[in-house]
């Protein structure tokens, strides 16, 4: 007897807006949606009173490192569930697990580990959707925290490792400009890799370039890209220019209220619209850790301060240390979005933009019973991961 659970009365947010409705959970699908009180449970039927609640798809994170002290680069299954559990409780109900630049030995393994955890997945937790290869073939200018010793050229190597992993790999960030990279798009297309310009000193005709190629999507607006320079009396627009203004690409921001202030996150709203404005959370194993050792991002020891970690030194951001339930709050409250279009930002447009709208990211009859409930002021109360209650309180 497969589970059914019926979420009564709830603000469901849908595709043209938020509206009172019932949602009827069977198994690991949403079975049925009607307006409020359309629904009749049934004897086994579980009952959950949404009223004065929101209901919105789960959210989906295409770029996330750690959390809880864990780091998809440490390779141990441990230090991921810890990760896993930090952000389902936050209403992450699917992921991409994100590598950052190490050696490759560590990456390799990584590889290894979330492949290993994706083949036992049974479901219950966040749905791992491939990794998110934030690789080392960057521009040494736009490193942010990356560790520069680990910065490697574009080459045979290169192709080498990703084909390898291609299986397991669903995104690759890298710079478009770096020798090799422009032919290898269409080959990554091919090889079912979503393509994110990134940690790039192109400028823009190169960027559209690699638009033209097949990528798809720019990495961590705002943060470790070009932006518009003077050249002599001519301004040459930048990697940020050419993603605000081209409709191919998907956008994501890391939308904390630190790495990216307010206006900026409206610049960026305004230019994309609800269609390619997305928010991930970038996080690193300090998101949600309370211990008391210090805390290493990238590899290099890093300081928490006023809610965002960043270089012993100052000299960069490093990484987030929230989820993106804290970006739903700070798209409300900062770039002025309305608790449907912020909701929006971390659900349909980044399942959209992974390809996997056709079964994740809304709230459809058929889709995964990926949901989040939350209350007014948009925390998170629960979690089901494909129908299974399994976060929140
Ligand atoms: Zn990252």
């Amino acid at each position: 007897m497969e589970n059914t659970i019926l979420i009564q009365g709830a603000q469901l947010v849908r595709d043209e807006g938020i509206t009172p409705g019932d949602v009827l959970i069977s198994g690991s699908r949403i079975a049925k949606i009607a307006p409020a009180g359309g629904i009749t449970p049934g004897p086994d039927t579980a009952v959950i009173d949404g009223r004065n609640r929101i209901l919105s798809p789960g959210f989906i994170d295409l770029h996330c490192h750690g959390g809880a002290g864990g780091d998809v680069n440490d390779g141990d299954p441990e230090a991921y569930r810890k990760m896993e559990e930090f952000h389902r409780s936050r209403g992450v109900t699917a992921f991409m697990p994100t590598l950052s630049v190490d050696p490759m030995p560590k990456l390799e393994k990584a590889c290894a580990m979330v492949r290993a955890l994706r083949q036992e997945d049974a479901g219950g937790g966040a749905e791992i959707l491939g990794v998110h290869f934030e690789s080392p073939y960057i521009n040494p200018v736009y490193k942010g925290c990356q560790a520069a010793e680990c910065i490697l050229p574009f080459d045979e190597k290169a192709m080498h490792f990703i084909r390898q992993n291609s299986d397991i790999i669903s995104r690759i960030t890298l710079a478009p400009e770096l020798d090799g990279v422009l032919e290898a798009i269409p080959e990554l297309r091919q090889m079912g890799i979503l393509v994110s310009g990134g940690h790039s000193n192109a400028d823009a005709v190169m960027f559209r370039r690699a638009a033209d190629r097949g990528m798809t999507m720019a990495t961590h607006l705002y943060n470790a890209m070009s932006s518009v320079r003077k050249e002599g009396p001519y301004r040459i627009p930048g990697v940020l220019e050419a993603a605000l203004t081209d409709d191919r690409i998907y956008t994501e921001l890391i939308a904390d209220g630190h790495h990216v202030p307010g206006e900026l996150l409206q610049i960026a709203y305004r230019c994309k619209g609800p269609d390619r404005f997305m928010a991930c959370s970038d996080a690193s194993r300090a998101a949600g850790y309370s211990g008391s050792e210090r805390v290493f991002i990238c590899g290099q020891e890093a300081v928490i301060e006023n809610g965002v970690g960043m270089l012993k030194d100052r000299s960069s951001l490093a990484s987030s240390v929230v989820a993106l339930d804290t970006m739903v709050r700070v798209l409300a409250e900062k770039a002025g979005l309305t608790p449907h279009l912020a909701l929006r930002a971390v659900s349909y447009v980044p399942a959209k933009a992974a390809g996997i709208d056709n079964r994740k990211g809304r709230l459809a009859e058929g889709y995964d019973a990926d949901l989040v409930l939350l209350d007014e002021k948009l925390n998170v109360c629960s979690v089901w991961c494909r129908g299974i209650k399994s976060g929140g309180k």
